[in-house]
């Protein structure tokens, strides 16, 4: 079940600092796929493309997330070639909530960044969509992928902030909260998408600084004041 990390298992102890790192926060980048972007619609159609079950590649997905391998190697493991040029999103794509979550934050005065491993021509495709965010990146723009620190670092040189004042939001453990973390940015897990449900089960998920199951909790839970403001 969504909750933050302040939730009622949350001790005194660890909800004041988080609060204090919370209220620090004056911009919000996201992950990509599966964080803003569904993208049932690219792995069924790639399936289908490739002559194959979209049932069978969704259950080699779920294989390799499981073993924390790269999802790339997903082709190799159905014995398939992938089918090419790879198929980019669009608009469609967008979960019913990313857009008015955007919007709101920008509303309420976050610099609002994106910022994914994702591959060419992806970036251009957001830039075209007109999405209300100031920054748009990803790995194959930066040439460096996440979890690299490098990704982190790269964030906050493009918000002009330093991590502390960063909260990033993604849908994998490994990829997104763990590295995000380290690098002191504040990070927001959205438990959706293959690798959000199947990660929520894990140990580790308590190192997020919040848990969310919409992007719509989003706002609210960042305008959370500290106990002592
Ligand atoms: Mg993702």
């Amino acid at each position: 079940m969504p909750g933050t990390a302040s939730g009622p298992r949350a001790t005194a102890r660890t909800a004041a600092p988080r609060r204090r790192r919370l209220a620090r926060v004056k911009a919000v980048f996201f992950d990509i796929g599966e964080t803003l972007i569904d993208e049932t619609r690219l792995w069924t159609g790639e399936a289908e493309r490739a002559g194959i079950s979209p049932l069978v590649l969704f259950a080699a997905l779920g294989a390799l997330i499981e073993r924390g391998a790269d999802h790339r190697q997903i082709w190799e493991l159905v014995g398939v070639e992938r089918p090419s040029p790879p198929l980019l999103l669009n608009r469609s794509d967008l979960y019913d909530d990313a857009l008015p979550c955007l919007e709101q934050l920008a509303c309420d005065g976050y610099l609002v960044g994106l910022a994914g491993n994702q591959p060419e021509g992806v970036a251009e495709v957001l830039e075209e969509i007109g999405l209300p965010v100031a920054v748009v990146a990803s790995s194959a723009r930066w040439g460096v992928e996440k979890p690299s620190p490098e990704f982190f670092r790269r964030i906050a040189h493009a918000a002009r902030m330093p991590p502390g004042e960063i909260a990033y939001v993604g849908d994998r453990l490994d990829n997104d909260v763990l590295p995000a973390r380290a690098a002191g940015l504040f990070a927001i897990f959205i438990r959706r998408g293959p690798w959000g449900f199947l990660h929520a089960g894990r140990p580790e998920v308590v190192q997020a600084d919040a848990r969310v199951g919409s992007l719509l909790e989003i706002s609210g839970l960042l305008r959370e004041r500290p106990a002592r403001a």
